[in-house]
């Protein structure tokens, strides 16, 4: 194990440095058409539902760039009328010339969609599969437009097609066995790597949380089990970007930095409006890591690391 650990350090700190590049995900909608069993948006849960404006965006925008914040992840649930590609596009065009880079995690979109949104600065996509075994997939995604596993595997290459800089993808930890879901996911990220070559990968690995849908993880993943995940995807795919969210404890994220991560999130909130207008709107999940994006950032540095919160790439 030590030998492992010290060669994923070294394989990280050669490619990225001693980095962690933070963002801040900013939740637009929790207005969902979709029933997945794990999700706290699944449309039939009783949560308080809002989907900002473009002025009540730019309000939470400003908060996370008064933090520091320079790369922005805007998140929503699948709601094709209220989450539009036109809305999705005047939020860009409003917001990108105030920060260095702007993803989204929102509905699967066809190419056609992400070039409009790419024109408008949108340079980063993420869509997790959540699981790669169809059955499972089956299981969780009751109804909605998101029953459809082949049309979200393939709108990962529609964003790669359409010129978008990076792509996200990932599993939900938990849905399923976790060695044949890292090996799936690994496979796929070699695929997308070796077909898109313009495009810089990035690789999340959620793990379920409690929300409001009440679902409990079938396969569950320990806190030794994520840390050696996170070691086998970075002996595995030396090149690409790991990303850890705040659904993670503060020890088990600082440990991480040593061991693989390259992109953090801090100071989350998961309803939309959370930051202007806390707890105002249903959440997506609960967060564990509550420190600010300053105290995240302070013990990055104590880890010898540095906290970049703007890469001009
Ligand atoms: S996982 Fe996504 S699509 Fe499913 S209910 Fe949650 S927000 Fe909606």
């Amino acid at each position: 194990m030590e030998s492992l650990k010290e060669k994923v350090h070294r394989l990280t700190v050669q490619r990225f440095g001693k980095t962690i590049q933070l963002f801040a995900p900013l939740y637009l909608s929790n207005e969902c058409v979709d029933t997945c069993l794990y999700c706290g948006f699944s449309r039939h849960n009783k949560i308080e539902r809002k989907t900002l404006s473009v002025t009540e965006v730019l309000e939470e925008a400003k908060i996370l760039i008064n933090q520091g914040f320079k790369h922005l992840l805007l998140v929503s649930g699948e709601h094709p009328k209220k989450v539009s590609v036109d809305y999705l596009s005047e939020i860009a065009r409003t917001l990108r010339p105030k920060i260095a880079s702007l993803s989204i995690e929102v509905a699967p979109l066809d190419e056609q969609s992400y070039q409009r949104l790419a024109l408008y600065g949108v340079d980063g996509v993420v869509i997790y599969q959540e699981t790669y075994d169809k059955e499972v997939y089956n299981q969780v995604h009751i109804a909605g437009p998101k029953k459809d596993y082949a049309k979200r595997l393939s709108a990962v290459e529609e964003a790669c097609k359409a010129g978008i800089r990076q792509v996200g993808i990932g599993v939900l930890l938990g849905l399923s066995p976790w060695q044949k879901e890292i090996q799936r996911l690994i496979e796929h990220a070699k695929y997308l790597m070796k077909r898109y070559w313009q495009t810089e990968f990035r690789i999340s690995l959620p793990r379920l949380k409690p929300c409001a849908s009440s679902f409990q993880a079938p396969y569950p993943v320990s806190d030794e089990e994520f840390a050696h995940i996170i070691m086998m995807l970075r002996v595995a795919l030396p090149e690409l970007g790991l990303v850890l969210s705040t659904r993670e404890k503060p020890e088990l994220r600082d440990q991480l930095i040593y061991l693989g991560v390259t992109h953090m999130s801090a100071g989350s909130k998961t309803e939309p409006g959370g930051y202007a207008h806390p707890e105002e709107a249903g959440k997506q999940f609960d967060i564990e890591d509550l420190r600010t994006p300053a105290e995240v950032a302070r013990a990055i540095t104590k880890a010898g690391y540095e906290p970049v919160w703007k890469d001009w790439i």
